[in-house]
Order: C-alpha cells, then structure tokens, then sequence
C-alpha cells in the first residue's frame, strides 16, 4: 500500500525542484511511473515532471542532439533526429527496453535517475559521451553521464531534478552498436555491452566501450579504449580484439545472483565486446544500430 498524501504537478524545472523541497515530508519525483508504480518509494508526495517542459527531442544548430529527461522510451525509438545519430543506436536499445505500452510511458530519464546497475539506456549513452543537464532551483549544472552513477539506486542528483542529456554532435557519424543479453525481452539484462568507434583516415580516432550489470554502476571501460584508440583498422588482428576484450571484461566487477553467475556475465563482456568491435569494423554502415551480435 502506497501512503501517498499529495500529487504536485510541476509546470517548470524550477517549480519542480521546488515543490520537492516545500515539504512537509519526503517527496519523490515521478515521470512516466513504471518503476515507482512497481517499488512504491517511501515518500509522502510525488512531484509529477511531465508537464516541467523536460520532454523535447531536439538537434541544437551545433549538432548536439539533446534528449529531454522526460522523453518516452518509444519517443527515441520514433524520433528521426534518434535514429539517424550514430546509426540509430540509441533507438534500438531504447526500442529493446520492456513492451511497448511500457515504453509508450517509460522515460529516459527515469531510467538512469532510477540508476539500477542494468539500467538498459545507460550503456549507449555512455558510449555516445552523453552529457547530463541538472537542474536546481535557480540554477542548472552539467556533467558528464560518467559522473552521474554514484551507486546502485544512487545519482549525484540529491532533491534536484535530470532535465535532460546531450550528445555530442561529433558522435553523430561515430559507428556504434549495442546488445542487451538477457533471458527473455522484459526481464532485467544478464549483461549489455555498447561500443562505439570514431573512425577516419582509415584509423580509430576514438573508441568507447561502456558495461551494464557487470559492475556497481553502469560503466566504461577505459582501459579497452586506450588499446583500440589510436589503432591503424588493419593493425585491429584478431589478436589485438582478444587483447581489448579480455581487458575489458577484466575491468567489469559483476554479481553472482540467480539470475547468472559472476563468472558468465564476465565472460559475456568478453564475447560480446570482441564480436561488437568486428561488427563496427566490418559493417559497410547500414545496420550499426545493434541487433544480435
Ligand atoms: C513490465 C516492465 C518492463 C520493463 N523493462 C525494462 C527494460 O527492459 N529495461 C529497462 O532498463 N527498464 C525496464 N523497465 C523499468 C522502467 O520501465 C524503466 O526504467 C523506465 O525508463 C523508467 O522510467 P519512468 O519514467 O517510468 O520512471 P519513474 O518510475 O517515473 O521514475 C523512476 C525513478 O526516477 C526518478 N525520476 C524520474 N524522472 C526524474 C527526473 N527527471 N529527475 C530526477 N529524478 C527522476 C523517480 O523519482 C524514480 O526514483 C521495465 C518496467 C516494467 C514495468
């Protein structure tokens, strides 16, 4: 039973942030509700973010492409400024998150503020070098997505409010591909592994490799990156791909739970990071956005 005393309706970021400081009592925000509705938090009233003006989808004259916290779920996966970046990646994942009457209500937002370790949006955007915007009463804060986890169920947010992530226009053209191993469509992910590669003059010039429920927090592993960034394509042997994958999953710190054991999930990051990395490598560019591995 959900002791909830009062539904506040925001109609701005600030007017969120401070709805949830008004008290009396302890208050939760709530977007599209499919995971408070669930897991009831403790709290004594909801401050509703949907009508705080957090929902758009937009590409800034930059090229960034901005992603209001309060965007659905089947909003990315619709959206043609979503899946024309980086080969529609972040439509695919998004397009791989629960059903869709779930995903119709379900934003991104809420998914990384619920910032469960198998957070499905967290691992592409990581690899996308997103960009959270963070708003306070009077003022907003950014930082990088990298920052943001600080533990399971835990952000840097506090009482403040996700007003939405950027990508960087740079990662529009980078390749990127995802995978989500898991037993069934709507059960929580085993293991997911997203990587993205900026490539030109026949070189890797960047390289990300970000972890889902292998570790504490939603993850990159930085160590990989260093190795294939900078690589000449045809130096990337099967050889240098072992290597990467192998530092790879030696970087992640999964769980032993019922659902697999810590030693699968990591072998998991070894495979799919190798076959991802061949993927992007090999691939002419018309179906980078994920798929089976
Ligand atoms: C049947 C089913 C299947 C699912 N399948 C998947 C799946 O495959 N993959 C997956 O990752 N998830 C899945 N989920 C979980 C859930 O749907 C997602 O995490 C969803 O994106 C949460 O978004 P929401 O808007 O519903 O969040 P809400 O339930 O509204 O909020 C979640 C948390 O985020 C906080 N919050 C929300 N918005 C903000 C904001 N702007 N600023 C600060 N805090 C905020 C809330 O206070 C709350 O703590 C599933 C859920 C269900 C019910």
């Amino acid at each position: 039973m959900w002791n909830l005393q009062e539904y506040r309706i925001a109609s701005s970021p600030a007017e969120a942030v401070a709805l949830m400081r008004k008290g009396p009592g302890k208050g939760a925000y709530i977007a599209g509700g499919t995971d408070m509705l669930l897991e009831h938090p403790a709290c004594d009233f909801v401050v509703d973010v949907n009508n705080a003006g957090i929902g758009d989808i937009a590409r800034t004259p930059g090229g960034d492409l901005f992603l209001g916290a309060a965007a659905t779920l089947q909003g990315l996966v619709d959206n043609n400024f979503v899946r024309e970046f980086a080969g529609g990646a972040i439509s695919k994942s998004a397009s791989q998150c629960g059903n869709r009457p779930v995903r119709s209500t379900a934003t991104v937002g809420g998914n990384l503020c619920n910032a469960l370790p198998s957070a499905d949006m967290a691992p592409v955007l990581l690899a996308l070098d997103a960009t959270c915007y963070i708003a306070d009463e009077d003022c907003q804060e950014s930082l990088p997505l990298t920052d943001f986890f600080v533990g399971p169920r835990m952000t840097v947010l506090e009482d403040r409010l996700l007003v939405g992530v950027a990508l960087p226009g740079e990662c529009a053209g980078w390749r990127c591909a995802a995978h989500k191993l898991t037993r069934t469509a709507e059960d929580i992910s085993l293991v997911q592994v997203a990587v993205s590669l900026g490539m030109d003059d026949g070189k890797i010039q960047e390289a990300r490799i970000a972890l889902g429920a292998v570790s504490p927090v939603p993850m990159r592993a930085v160590l990989a990156e260093t190795m294939l960034a900078g690589q000449e394509i045809t130096a990337v042997t099967p050889d240098v791909l072992r290597d990467v994958a192998t530092i790879a999953a030696g970087e992640c710190d999964p769980l032993d739970d019922h659902r697999a054991s810590a030693e699968y999930r990591r072998d998991m990051v070894n495979v799919l990071t190798r076959r991802l990395i061949t993927r992007i490598l090999t691939d002419d560019g018309d179906n980078m956005e994920g798929g089976a591995a």
